[in-house]
């Protein structure tokens, strides 16, 4: 699964637009890609497991994570 970890701020997003987020302020112009930015006040969410990222990410990681738990859930069960 993409993460992407922030050499500046030491943060670690989930993926690539939510890193594009906490680094750019479009009203900022002068400040473009030089400034981390605190990710919640760029709206992006905190995960349980530290990690930030926008909704859709958040969400679909939940969903990828669903998915293999079921994956490894069948497994187990084909084994026993
Ligand atoms: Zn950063």
């Amino acid at each position: 699964m993409l993460l992407a970890h922030c050499r500046g701020c030491h943060n670690t997003f989930a993926g690539i637009n939510s890193f594009d987020i906490h680094r750019l302020d479009e009203s900022v112009p002068e400040d473009q890609n030089n400034t981390c930015w605190e990710p919640e006040s760029m709206g992006l969410v905190l995960t349980p497991d530290g990690i930030y990222g926008t909704i859709e990410e958040i969400e679909k990681r939940q969903i990828v994570a669903e998915r293999l738990g079921k994956a490894r859930a069948a497994r187990g069960n084909a084994k026993s």
